[in-house]
């Protein structure tokens, strides 16, 4: 028997939903909120009974290991859902109960929420006992209506394909709702049925004003090869920047759309409408709306911007090199610490703005996986490698100053008979000192597994003007400590996205 690999992807379809869809969708949401909230609260009263049993038996004079053995456990979806369905009740036949009305929805919905409940739990626990890597994940909190993302998930059931698309390329059948019409095409999801994947589940879920599909598939893995026109071309270097969106080792300068500074009047203006209003009222919620709609036209500008970008990056080139951004140093509150405060804070605030707009986290988690279905590699440079301060003709230290913005030589002509953009100048340093990495390898040290920062306390500690001043830092010439394996599916945000 052989093994065929998977991959996980998810297509996203704009929906078009009639009146009663859209009624449907927001009493699946609110039924998938009261369940995640039902599963949560009988795991916290569960968590205070298992706390209250072990210090009385430990006060008792017990063994506080056995204590803890003998102590009641923490329920989890099966447990959960078995003892919901004594106390649903049922409105068809009048029979009151926590949620007569769980008849109205799809009974995945419950199930799914319940898993989330799950997945939330142990990430907390994971994370208190350091089982997981990265930021400290907190107590899962309630979902409330107005703070929580209008969202819920459906599973496919393989032996009755309840999930998909309908004729043509512009419906979808999804259990409940019926035929929904699609804005752009189900014509990539349709291929990829095709090529054998199979549907696992639908996230119906709700940004801005509109509501989409997100349809999670297995596809078997199909080993992309790099294809003459990408080997002739060979290695590119990418300096992801603030003044440009990037720039190329071979000259091409691509630059930043800026989305938020033109989209920021609109929302500024949305913003002040809102607090004029009164709470409660009706104009107030249509503000809040308009808020909601500005927010989500900036997203999803800026999501065409980084897709185009990191598919033109991945099919062109054989492999593709980038530096490993610590973003989650760079956004860093520019207000720093009350052991560290920052400085020049004003300006960092725009800086780090700024960087957010140009989501490098999210672009480097997209040539992540497009490396890896386009045939290319992805190779990632250190973080603390003078990029910016070497000459990439003949490897001479300049002493860069932020301000300036061409690269000049002090040692040979590079950059005196032409002018060099100090990016470009970087984007070559980073082709060449660039190190690949495997395939699917997650992030390096970026946000999800930041490593210690080995920079003195105190002063500038954030902002790309820290790493592109002069410093001699430990581990320039280290290969980047990796983390292998793939996204969960459990986590919806990570996942490829195909548009
Ligand atoms: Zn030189």
């Amino acid at each position: 028997m052989t093994t065929v690999e998977h991959d996980l992807r998810a297509y996203r379809l704009a929906l078009d939903l009639t009146a009663e869809q859209t009624s449907a969708v927001r009493q699946h949401a609110g039924a998938a909120r009261w369940a995640f909230n039902h599963a949560l609260a009988a795991k916290l009263a569960a968590l205070d009974a298992r706390m209250s049993t072990i210090a009385a038996a430990t006060a008792a004079g017990a063994d506080p290991a056995a204590a803890r053995a003998s102590a009641p456990r923490i329920p989890t979806k099966p447990t959960i859902q078995k003892a919901l369905n004594q106390i649903k009740g049922d409105d068809r036949t009048g029979v009151d109960g926590l949620c007569p009305w769980w008849n109205s929805v799809s009974t995945y919905t419950f199930q799914s929420a319940f898993a989330d409940a799950d997945q939330a739990w142990s990430n907390w626990m994971n994370s208190l006992t350091g089982k997981r890597a990265g930021r400290r994940v907190g107590r899962p909190r309630f979902k409330s209506k107005r703070r929580s993302r209008d969202s819920f998930r459906i599973h496919h059931d393989v032996k009755n394909p309840t999930i998909r698309p309908d004729t043509g390329y512009r419906r979808i059948i999804v259990p409940r709702l019926g035929s929904v019409r699609v804005h752009n095409s189900t014509k990539r999801l349709r291929r990829a049925l095709d090529r054998g994947a199979v549907i696992q589940s639908v996230t119906i879920s709700r940004a801005g004003h509109r509501w989409y599909a997100a349809v999670l598939v297995k596809a078997p893995r199909t080993a992309a090869a790099p294809t003459t026109r990408q080997r002739a071309a060979g290695r590119i270097g990418v300096d992801l920047g603030v003044h440009h969106l990037a720039a190329l080792s071979d000259g091409t300068i691509i630059d930043n759309p800026r989305h938020h500074r033109h989209a920021r009047a609109r929302l500024t203006k949305a913003q002040r409408a809102l607090a004029r209003t009164q709470k409660g009222s009706n104009r107030r919620r249509r503000a809040a709306a308009t808020v909601g709609r500005r927010h989500h036209e900036l997203a999803e500008r800026r999501a065409t911007t980084t897709h185009t970008l990191t598919k033109q990056l991945t099919t062109r080139w054989a492999t593709v090199a980038i530096e490993d951004l610590n973003v989650a140093g760079m956004t860093r509150s520019a207000r720093g610490t009350i052991e560290a405060p920052g400085t020049n804070v004003a300006a960092k605030a725009g800086l780090n703005r700024a960087i957010l707009d140009a989501s490098f986290g999210e672009l480097r988690r997209q040539l992540n996986y497009k490396t890896d279905w386009y045939g290319s590699t992805l190779a990632v440079c250190d973080r603390w490698a003078p990029t910016s301060q070497l000459c990439a003709e003949c490897g001479e230290r300049a002493n860069l100053r932020l301000s300036q913005r061409t690269f000049r030589c002090p040692a040979c002509t590079y950059g005196h008979e032409t002018i060099v953009d100090r990016d470009v100048n970087a984007a070559r340093n980073i082709a060449a000192l660039a190190v690949a990495v495997a395939p699917g390898t997650e992030e390096t040290q970026t946000a999800r597994r930041a490593e210690p920062d080995p920079r003195p306390r105190g002063g500038n500690r954030s902002g790309p003007a820290v790493k592109r001043e002069d410093r001699t830092l430990p581990g320039a010439a280290t290969p980047v400590e990796q983390s292998t394996g793939h996204p969960k599916p459990a986590d919806q945000r990570s996942l490829p996205l195909v548009s």
